[in-house]
């Protein structure tokens, strides 16, 4: 057998929770796999009851991806209308894995690894049951890993709520957090989803490798802590892998009237302004975004949702604001789409965004800094204003601002309070105008740096080659196995694939 020559098209078992932000990264990751080391991927997703289908279908997925539903498990007796979005997702996955533990036995031939994102750790008995390599993609920073893993020890140390403290929280050999930007499950210990976050942060570790969508150069001083710190590498002695940034588009080509109205702006000058696949905002604050935007007279798309304040727009992956998008005027000032015809273009519910941020209009992005979408700014080279609203955004918003210098935030956190119009209306000046110079030279620069990263020879490049070619050598020693156990007579040929990864 060549070692050096392996099989171009060994499998690999994904495995994904419910919600965009938890598929598309795997989904990018897969397509990665295929067009750089030959992959075949299949991505197994636990569904809701408002499940991804609709999205999935705009993905246009090369045939070596395939995309398998396990049926929606029953969590009535699990949840009520106040479980958190955390909980949902853990419970969903939880649930899930009787059928999973069939769909992946059932795989032919079996895969080579199986990844899984961070509400993904329930899998590992099964992946361990079936003699699987078990990797976990990390689709945001290392920062946010860093954390996790040191929650457990965090959860003994301190007592009380988080958010009381007067300390930042300090984590061996990484930047302190600030209470405030501190994940929402950390925010009340007594709600169940911080039970969930600490069992992620109790068997993220029991992965054999974990792969995150950052890169050496953007967060080097929590990589190095990772690696290096003894506390950390205590708790986590696994390699960490970053591979990013790996970026997707959404595959929708269909809002061309999006992208014609761009096509007619002068270059960097318009924002563009979206809150991901699930945010939605107060009533109050709709009002205020509006009034903000039109008094900084910028150039605007924005992806408009129905003011419901909650976050199950989340489990709508986002295309369904609960009126199917229409009448989404009635949420809006008087007279407002009248004013700011030509000058902005309100978009409902869905834009095809990373189309958008790579058009030559967009100047900036006023964004709620879900990992993705700031990856998407990031490999585009465009400013952001940071406008956090849930899970890790608010580290993600600290890290921008303040680490990494591209982007500006509000005074006070908006999930707090109300921002008004003028403070709206100042940030986006602030991007836009001249003083938002020094954050767009330095976004390029991150750009530069991310696609450096990607490109071939670069440090991700290389350590996505790398755990390729551990999973190619896995594949083949395991084939070269099952081909001398044949010989011997001791499986029959029929049986070779099945027993490959033992
Ligand atoms: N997205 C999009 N159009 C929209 C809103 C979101 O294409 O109108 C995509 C966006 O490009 C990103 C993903 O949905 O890839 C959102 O992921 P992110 O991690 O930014 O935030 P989440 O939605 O998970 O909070």
């Amino acid at each position: 057998m060549d070692l050096a020559n392996p099989n171009p098209n060994p499998q690999v078992a994904l495995f994904a929770s419910p919600g965009m932000g938890h598929l598309i990264p795997l989904v990018a990751l897969s397509e990665r796999l295929f067009s750089l080391h030959g992959f075949h991927s299949t991505i197994f997703v636990a569904s809701t009851e408002a499940s991804t289908t609709t999205v999935l279908h705009s993905l246009h997925l090369p045939s070596a991806i395939r995309i398998v539903h396990l049926s929606p498990p029953d969590i009535s007796a699990f949840v009520t209308a106040q479980t958190a979005v955390v909980s949902r997702v853990s419970i969903t996955v939880r649930e899930s894995m009787p059928a999973f533990r069939d769909a992946l036995a059932a795989m032919s031939p079996k895969p080579s690894v199986l990844i899984v994102e961070m509400f993904g750790t329930y899998t590992f008995p099964i992946a361990e049951e079936q003699g699987i390599p078990k990797y976990v993609y990390i689709p945001t920073t290392a920062a946010f890993l860093a954390l996790t893993v040191y929650l457990p020890t965090l959860h003994k140390e301190i007592e009380g709520e988080y958010v009381d403290m007067q300390e930042p929280i300090y984590i061996p050999s990484c930047r302190p957090i600030r209470v405030e930007d501190l994940v929402d499950p950390m925010m009340d210990r007594k709600d169940d989803q911080y039970e969930n976050y600490v069992y992620m942060g109790n068997t993220l570790p029991l992965a054999d490798a974990i792969m995150i969508n950052t890169w050496e150069d953007l967060e080097p001083t929590t990589l190095r802590a990772i690696r290096e710190d003894p506390l950390l590498r205590r708790i986590m002695p696994l390699p960490v892998y970053p591979v990013g940034p790996i970026v997707r588009s959404s595959g929708e080509k269909s809002r061309a009237e999006c992208m014609a109205w761009l096509d007619e702006q002068p270059m960097e000058s318009v924002i563009y302004v979206s809150l991901g696949s699930g945010g939605t905002l107060s009533e109050e604050q709709l009002t205020e975004f509006a009034f903000g935007l039109e008094l900084s007279g910028k150039r605007f798309p924005w992806v408009v949702r129905p003011p419901t304040g909650k976050d199950g727009a989340f489990f709508k992956a986002g295309r369904d604001g609960g009126d199917g998008g229409d009448g989404l005027s009635r949420y809006l000032p008087d007279g407002f789409l009248t004013r700011t015809r030509g000058v902005g273009l309100v978009v409902p519910l869905w834009a095809p965004q990373l189309e958008v941020l790579s058009h030559p209009s967009i100047g900036g992005f006023l964004s709620h800094c879900g990992w993705n979408s700031t990856l998407e700014s990031m490999v585009n080279g465009v400013p952001m204003i940071a406008w956090p609203l849930y899970s890790e955004q608010k580290m993600n918003a600290a890290i921008l601002e303040e680490e990494v210098g591209v982007a500006v935030r509000t005074k006070e956190l908006p999930t707090k309070r109300v921002v008004g119009r003028e403070e709206i209306e100042k940030l986006v000046r602030l991007v836009m105008e001249k003083e938002g110079e020094a954050m767009r030279r330095r976004m390029k620069e991150v750009k530069e740096s991310g696609l450096r990263a990607v490109g071939d020879g670069g440090s991700s490049w290389d350590w996505l080659s790398h755990v390729a070619q551990q999973w190619k050598i896995g594949y083949l020693h395991a084939k070269e196995k099952a081909g001398k156990r044949r010989q011997e007579g001791e499986i029959d040929a029929t049986r070779e694939l099945v027993v490959m990864n033992c």
